[in-house]
């Protein structure tokens, strides 16, 4: 049991049966696609980036319960931020989804800390942040979990 409670905690629950953000974006101006081949997991991450904040942000797709809740949950989080704000949170999501430690206050990005307990799920996890990454940096190819 220890795997539910670490890692499909009631907010992980919510937002995978309703995810946040969930359709396609008109007149994005960033926008990328990522794989997580361990797991399954596709997401399309598409934003509209404007002097230098993130005015809107939305995912499509299909994926684990984790993959799912941690694109809605980052989508909710960074919608009206600035971008280098964001670039600060990947940074400090990433360190948390794979060490469990928490470099500042990361909010509701923090039940997702479990899965630094495994590994297969990290990538679920880190997905839709690498493909938020990818979006903003323009990246064409396929964002592809290793
Ligand atoms: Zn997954």
């Amino acid at each position: 049991m220890d795997v539910f409670k670490d890692l499909y905690q009631q907010l992980i629950i919510d937002h995978n049966q309703n995810p946040h953000n969930f359709r396609e974006l008109e007149d994005a101006s960033h926008s990328a696609e990522g794989h997580n081949p361990l797991c399954g997991d596709e997401i399309t991450v598409s934003l509209i980036a404007k002097d230098g904040i993130i005015k809107d942000i939305t995912f499509i797709g299909s994926g684990c319960a984790i993959s799912k809740a941690s694109a809605s949950i980052m989508t909710s989080i960074l919608k009206n931020m600035k971008v280098e704000d964001a670039n600060a949170l990947f940074e400090n999501f990433h360190t948390l989804a794979t060490t469990g430690e928490s470099p500042g206050d990361m909010g509701k990005l923090s039940v997702l800390a479990g899965v630094h307990k495994y590994p297969a799920r990290v990538k679920c996890a880190t997905l839709a942040w690498h493909t938020f990454y990818g979006a903003l940096t323009n990246t064409k190819e396929k964002i592809i979990t290793e």
